[in-house]
């Protein structure tokens, strides 16, 4: 007899096309109060009264802080920063990134969850959200209904809000940059130039984009820093954690049962960890790069457990050997100072150290000297050399300086060089002929040395500059 044949699954043999991204899920954080929103909004405040503030200081008669990219000078309270000073900008990109790693390995993403412009922002934008259009269950409920007069009012406001901070987010960056007062008057008479323009839409632009709209996205998929941040991390760094021994297993219960009798944990399944969170991570399933470190979580639930009459701390900032060893807070503390955490602090307070030292004796009086290669003349007896020297007047009070040269017999300037004038803040070409008898100097380059001293001063500074006096 012949076999009958087995039956086949039916199997789909059509290509099937797969999303190479996830698509994004909206998420509708729920607002959260507890001491770690309140030092949030502490940073929103600090950070942002001195962004939005610190241009419209003034100091000497101009502004406090100012990025003069036209004429090149960066003006920091007193100081005046010359394109020679770059020195200090190198010293300032060190410190923040020890900075940086210092306070990630001792507490993970503190900058991510309290002081990084993407967040502080969010917050800001997330705040205008929840006043115009309500809480988490309103805002998810408005935007699934359909279209009504109250939605596109309501959705008209909350974009005209976030437009307008957006907007005067971008003047007052530009307010670094060009003087603040004057781009104010600008704005009011219409006559922005080009670039002032395109800068104050273009950040106006990142802001409303990223704060508004990208959010968790930003995080999790343009910011290189939630790549590399583990790097940092080692098992005492503190970080946000759910307490598995102690939450599981999870589930719900009624208040008054004897939820261990029952061999339930101390977590109730109420998922307010998660509706609280701005990336829309559950932080019981570990550590996850999407996680900024906002303690959002933290609060949550210690509302939770403050309800259900448990200990707060279900989750809380711990590391994985304080979980592991059951460490106490005490404890938690003494492994702070570990030889990275050591290496990093004094790293970063030997920058800063010698930084504040060459700050403090930084002379403000700058010297190039620029052999002027065409104008090297000679004739029977005497020798000329010409050069031009930039004299930079890094302070801001004018001064006079006299210039003088040595180191060959006979050497002579041309001129008076005892009372050169510089302006405050000021830089000035002077060109300098220096003559000298033919047989005084050998044929080639001869060391000199230009001496540039103030005039004037109770202590004078005096500056010296090496060059050659070129006989051909
Ligand atoms: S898991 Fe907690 S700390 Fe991490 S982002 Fe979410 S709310 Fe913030
Ligand atoms: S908030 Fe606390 S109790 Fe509620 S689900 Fe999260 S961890 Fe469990």
């Amino acid at each position: 007899m012949e076999a009958s044949p087995k039956p086949r699954l039916a199997v789909n043999t059509e290509p099937v096309e797969q999303a190479l991204y996830e698509i994004r899920r909206k998420i509708y954080p729920r607002a959260v109060t507890g001491k770690f929103a309140v030092s949030r909004w502490f940073f929103v405040w600090a950070t942002q009264l001195v962004f939005y503030g610190v241009p419209w200081l003034s100091w000497n008669g101009r502004q406090a802080v100012l990025f003069d990219l036209v004429h090149r000078k960066f003006y920091i309270l007193g100081l005046v920063f010359w394109p020679q000073d770059i020195v200090y900008l190198t010293v300032l990109l060190l410190i923040s990134a020890f900075s940086l790693f210092l306070f990630t390995a001792v507490a993970g993403r503190l900058w991510c969850g309290y002081a990084c412009p993407q967040t502080v922002y969010t917050e800001i934008f997330m705040w205008i959200e929840k006043v115009i259009e309500g809480d988490r269950l309103r805002r998810m409920k408005l935007d699934k209904g359909g279209l009504s007069a109250r939605k596109v009012g309501l959705k008209a406001a909350k974009h005209g809000a976030w437009i307008a901070l957006a907007l005067w987010t971008g003047f007052t960056f530009v307010g670094y940059f060009t003087p603040i007062r004057m781009l104010g008057a600008e704005v009011f008479a219409f006559a922005l130039g080009p670039w002032e323009t395109f800068w104050i839409l273009f950040y106006g632009f990142a802001t409303y984009g990223n704060a508004g709209w990208m959010r968790e996205q930003v995080c999790k998929y343009m910011c290189p820093y939630a790549r590399f941040q583990s790097v940092m991390f080692d098992r005492d760094t503190l970080i946000i954690t759910y307490d598995n021994e102690r939450g599981e297993p999870r589930g719900s219960r009624a208040k008054s049962a004897d939820y261990k009798a029952k061999g339930l944990g101390d977590c109730v399944d109420c998922g307010i960890c998660v509706q609280v969170c701005p990336t829309g991570i559950d932080i019981r399933n570990g550590l996850q790069y999407e996680c900024i470190g906002c303690a959002a979580c933290i609060d949550g639930c210690n509302q939770v457990m403050d309800k259900v009459g448990y200990p707060r701390g279900l989750i809380r900032y711990s590391s994985e050997n304080a979980l592991k060893e059951h460490l106490t807070p005490a404890g938690m503390v003494r492994r702070i100072l570990r030889p990275r955490v050591l290496l990093y602090t004094g790293i970063l307070w030997a920058i800063i150290l010698a930084a504040s030292v060459t700050l403090y004796h930084r002379v403000p009086v700058k010297v190039d000297v620029i052999r002027d290669r065409v104008a090297s003349a000679q004739d029977a007896d005497e020798i000329e050399n010409v050069y031009r020297l930039q004299i930079m007047n890094t302070s801001e009070v004018s001064r006079r300086f006299a210039i003088s040269v040595s180191g060959l017999p006979g050497l002579e300037i041309e001129g008076n060089m005892n009372a050169v004038e510089l302006g405050a803040a000021a830089s000035r070409m002077i060109p300098v002929r220096i003559e000298v008898p033919r047989a005084n100097a050998r044929k080639g380059a001869n060391p000199i040395v230009f001496t540039i001293r103030t005039v004037g001063d109770d202590e004078p500074i005096l500056i010296t500059e090496k060059a050659s006096f070129v006989v051909q």
